[in-house]
């Protein structure tokens, strides 16, 4: 079982929408895959195609152990992966955790159970480096970090990379970056193949090779609950992230080979 949490602390970056589709895509090319939303507003949730609203338990009653995975776990009824939902409920989970003892490793915990029953765990992260996003780097072997080729996308990126440094540090000695996704590219934007450009310039092979295109059908697909890569097969867009999950299937069958 490869756990990866899909983190940036900024918002509106593709971590919903790159967990969403390599969840459909990793489970139509066969992959056992539980998709974890852990950003209150449910927005991994909605586009699986499952209400929020009529949940009747979340992860949040898992990261409060008022409810076990089993319990709370649903089936994207478009994608076919499992989904551990989220609600507004999660939000309370940041001050109710905060006295609580293991506070950081709720999430590896519940997921330790259920070694077994998947191939890829993706843990959707809020757009923050809060006690929910820690949870999600405490339970991962890598995190996948979707970035915008614009100016300001390598500001952020120290505040991340610390985080990741110091929890592997104190917390989690698995954890490691996978890698740089660039997302919502247009390569007719010089700014856009410049930065990009920079990116493999000074991260290497921690840039994978897939790029994301901008493209309207994955932004459309949430809205009817199915993930990109289903609701248009043909789009751009979806063709990515299916070269995505070919991409993060070979890269963990390299490490089997290392071993
Ligand atoms: P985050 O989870 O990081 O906040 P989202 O996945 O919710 O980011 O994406 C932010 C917005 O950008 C959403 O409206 C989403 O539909 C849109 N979006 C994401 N990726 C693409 C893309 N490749 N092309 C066009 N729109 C995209
Ligand atoms: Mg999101």
């Amino acid at each position: 079982m490869h756990i990866f949490a899909i983190a940036n602390q900024k918002g509106g970056v593709a971590k919903t929408t790159t967990a969403v589709n390599l969840a459909a895509a990793l489970t139509a090319s066969g992959q056992r895959t539980l998709l974890v939303d852990l950003d209150p507003q449910g927005n991994a949730t909605m586009g699986c195609g499952i209400d929020k609203r009529g949940l009747k338990s979340s992860v949040y009653q898992v990261l409060l152990k008022l409810g076990t995975l089993a319990d709370a776990r649903v089936m994207s009824p478009s994608g076919k992966f499992d989904v551990l939902p989220a609600n507004r409920d999660l939000a309370g989970a940041e001050v109710e955790l905060v006295d609580l003892d293991m506070r950081e490793t709720r999430l590896k915990e519940a997921l330790a159970a259920h070694e077994a029953d998947y191939d890829f765990v993706l843990i959707d992260c809020p757009p923050s480096l809060s006690m929910l996003t820690l949870n999600g780097l405490c339970a991962a072997h890598g995190v996948i970090i979707p970035m915008q080729c614009e100016y300001y996308a390598l500001e952020g990126l120290s505040d991340l990379v610390n985080t990741i440094k110091k929890v592997h540090a104190n917390l989690n000695r698995d954890l490691k970056i996978i890698g740089l996704l660039r997302v919502m590219y247009d390569p007719r934007n010089t700014l856009s193949t410049q930065v990009s450009a920079q990116l493999e310039q000074h991260f290497g092979d921690k840039v994978f090779k897939t790029l994301v295109p901008r493209n309207v059908r994955l932004a459309e697909a949430p809205s009817y609950g199915v993930p990109g890569v289903l609701f248009d097969k043909a789009a751009k867009g979806a063709q990515a992230y299916m070269a995505f999950a070919v991409e993060m299937i070979d890269r963990v069958n390299s490490w089997k080979d290392e071993s």
